[in-house]
């Protein structure tokens, strides 16, 4: 039996949809290249705007297609638009086989063995974590799920809803699995969690302990970690991960607004001046950190001046990097029913200005960077001839000159130049190779 997953959202469901894929392998079936060779098609979907839910809709239908030419063609969904809006999608797309919320691949896996029809299961009794597996695309990465959920409520979040509270995976099992991980090749790890800084409060440890017991595991080269909230980011995890010499000094740290009145109406816990304040302390423990966010353009009520904050915060903080999304009204959350939504042309407007200056801060922080030494983990071909890919503690990329026998070895480049806002180098030296 050949089986075909599509992936739709974040860095979670591309893990989870690879962690289904190793499972299915195990058990004899082969991944078909085109959906066209499958006899199973699973689509891993994502509730997160409406427009995620409506790519999916407009993908079934393509499917619809297959299915009248192929009726022994099973088609399954899981994931949180699964989650969400489970039996109504029978609704929307009756030629659909099976709904499987987050809390149920195991059972997704039985229905396909079983090639099971009109299937649904979106109980969210116990969240079962499944073994990580390496990146499909880069074999010597791996993402590994920590914790499950969000016990957060963002006013705008659908997550809660489709993801339930927050589940901590043991540590044990997580250092075992990560072992596993390091001798099959992998020298660098990214921990997910929707709230990664909660983990282990369920289970009577911390984040901090977790991060710590991962930079002993020899053989491994980095750690990443994703996503921070700027209410469990506290002093005590920075001052651990100044000492963790593996923790890539790389924070994604989403503040989504500089309003207070905006953040206090999206519940997200923190004012404009204890955002900075944990920005402030990161920044004297960590001085070479790096700093990226996630900004909401729009929501509801925001006025010029709440966007005129956000601006200033932009400004005063100086993020590397940042997401930029217009405010979209998700169905099912509170912020969907506010009054005073913005008219799009406004929210336009106000992302364009975003845009440009992050775009203007992004350039001076990745100017400040050319003349300077990295060590780059090489990742893939560039689109030119000869051209290499590699991406720094930091989370930048760098292009340069090497052959493919580097790819998934760390490498010391020069940075020389910008091309737009990718840094352009000279190899140095290979620093440590992967030695299984
Ligand atoms: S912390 Fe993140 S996942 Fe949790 S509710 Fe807020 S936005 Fe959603």
């Amino acid at each position: 039996m050949k089986f075909f997953i599509e992936t739709y959202g974040c860095q979670m469901n591309v893990s989870d949809s690879f962690e289904v894929r190793k499972v299915l392998e195990k058990l004899g079936l082969e991944e078909a290249k085109e959906e066209k060779e499958a006899d199973v098609i699973i689509i891993n979907t994502c509730s997160v705007r409406n427009t995620a839910e409506e790519r999916v809709l407009g993908r079934l239908g393509y499917l619809k297609g297959l299915k009248n030419k192929n009726p022994n063609l099973k088609i399954y969904l899981t994931g949180c638009m699964a989650q969400n809006l489970k039996q109504e999608l029978f609704k929307l797309a009756p030629h659909i086989d099976g709904i499987f919320g987050t809390y149920n691949r195991s059972k997704m896996v039985n229905a396909i063995l079983k090639k099971d029809s009109y299937v649904v299961d979106i109980s969210m009794d116990k969240y079962e974590f499944l073994p990580p597996t390496v990146d499909y695309e880069y074999p010597f990465k791996a993402s590994v799920t920590v914790i499950h959920g969000c016990n957060h409520s963002c006013t705008y979040c659908i997550v809660p809803k489709t993801r339930g509270k927050e589940v901590s995976r043991k540590l044990n099992e997580i250092i075992d699995d990560i072992k596993r991980l390091v001798d099959e090749g992998v020298v660098e790890v990214l921990l997910l969690g929707q709230n990664i800084n909660s983990y282990g409060r369920d289970i009577g440890t911390s984040f901090k302990e977790l991060l710590t017991e991962v930079n002993k595991i020899e053989g491994l080269r980095r750690i990443r970690f994703l996503t921070s909230h700027p209410v469990n980011f506290k002093e005590d995890l920075i001052d651990r991960i100044a000492e963790l010499e593996k923790v890539c000094k790389y924070f994604h740290l989403p503040v989504q607004s500089g309003s207070n009145r905006i953040l206090k109406l999206m519940k997200r816990g923190y004012t404009y001046e204890k955002y900075l304040k944990t920005i402030e302390y990161l920044k004297s423990k960590i001085p070479t950190a790096s700093i990226s966010t996630d900004i909401i353009v729009g929501f509801p009520s925001e006025t010029e001046e709440d966007f005129k904050m956000t601006l200033k915060l932009v400004e005063e903080v100086k993020f590397d990097f940042s997401y930029m999304f217009i405010f979209n009204p998700k169905r099912g959350t509170p912020a969907a029913e506010m009054e005073n939504q913005i008219p799009e042309e406004i929210k336009v407007e106000r992302i364009q200005r975003l845009i440009e200056l992050q775009h203007k801060i992004s350039r001076e922080s990745n100017l400040k960077d050319v003349g300077k030494e990295f060590e780059v983990l090489v990742e893939e071909k560039g689109k030119l001839k000869n051209q290499l890919l590699g991406r720094t503690e930091h989370n930048k990329i760098v292009a340069f000159e090497g052959e493919e026998y580097l790819i998934g070895k760390f490498i010391n480049v020069k940075v020389e130049s910008l091309s737009g806002n990718t840094l352009i180098g000279t190899p140095i030296s290979l620093t440590t190779q992967i030695t299984k």
